[in-house]
């Protein structure tokens, strides 16, 4: 972050609808025609349709760093794609809500059938009872429109790469420094031990069952490759060690937790330890 730059300011320019319009027009311009986004000042007046001169003019001036002016007219800067994204992602407007939508798998809890739903800016797995929910941050433009196979193949994708960036350290939400760990369930009647990051960067507390450490290791990738199983398309969920509680303590001090990877003819045992670190993964005949 540089000593001048000031993202509080950035979210006040774009507290404005005709502000928020005209990096909009821009950000169109910029889809439609990458290599030449500039934007004649006429041709975005009219695009925004603001009438009055005075009243665009001031509104276009004060967008400084978001726009860039060249002798062809108006185009958007990274930083005000940046802010049209982020808008556009939905993440930003804490009404929206989506669901339930039924999804494959079963509770970790009471086994009884799961849905995805989005209220209150995130997203929640769960089986209807609000202490057996799972929560987690993605974007409503992840959701929004799609439906069945593809729906739940979207939020696979993106939960099973938000665990793998917070095993290797990398904040989901703002991309800073995270601390992952292996860490005892909160909930004192809940005993056990859950995946966990900790943002220094913007406080962001991310949380899955153990075995989601475990779905982006390159040997258990492999295993399930070698049977034309997709694992980083696969809902965690569904698959029995990433369960909550799936995990077996094997070592107190210092701490390893083991998750057991079952495939059709073998089992990889794989074993943690408290910063979520894989120590061993072990090859199992699952037919024993
Ligand atoms: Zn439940
Ligand atoms: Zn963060």
């Amino acid at each position: 972050m540089g000593a001048e730059s000031s993202p509080t300011e950035t979210f006040e320019l774009v507290s404005n609808d005709t502000r928020l319009a005209i990096l909009r027009a821009l950000a169109e311009a910029f889809r439609e025609s990458p290599i030449e986004p500039f934007v004649a000042y006429s041709d975005l007046r009219d695009r925004v349709g603001v009438r009055d001169k005075g009243n665009f003019n001031y509104h276009l001036d004060r967008l400084e760093d978001l726009v860039t002016e060249g002798s062809e007219g108006y185009a958007v800067t990274s930083v005000g794609l940046a802010v049209v994204s982020a808008v556009a992602s939905g993440r930003l407007d804490p009404g929206w809500t989506w669901g339930p939508r039924e999804v494959p798998g079963a509770c970790s809890f009471c086994g009884d059938a799961l849905v995805l739903r989005y209220e209150n800016g995130h997203l929640l797995l769960t089986c209807g009872v609000d202490d057996h929910a799972l929560l987690f941050p993605v974007s409503p433009s992840l959701l929004d429109g799609h439906e069945g196979d593809a729906l739940v193949e979207r939020v696979a994708v993106a939960l099973s790469q938000q665990a793998e960036r917070i095993r290797r350290g990398i904040c989901p939400e703002c991309e800073g420094d995270l601390t992952p760990g292996v860490v005892p369930e909160p909930k004192p009647e809940q005993d056990g031990h859950f995946f966990h990051g900790d943002c220094r960067r913007c406080g962001f507390q991310h949380g899955f069952p153990v075995g989601a450490a475990a779905l982006s290791q390159p040997a258990v990738l492999a295993a399930f490759d070698a049977r034309d199983v997709d694992l980083r398309a696969t809902p965690f969920w569904t698959l029995a060690w990433c369960r909550v509680g799936a995990e077996t303590v094997v070592g107190e001090d210092p701490l390893r937790v083991r998750v057991d990877a079952r495939l059709p003819d073998e089992t990889l045992a794989v074993t943690l330890d408290g910063d979520a670190a894989v120590v061993s993964t072990e090859r199992r005949d699952g037919r024993k």
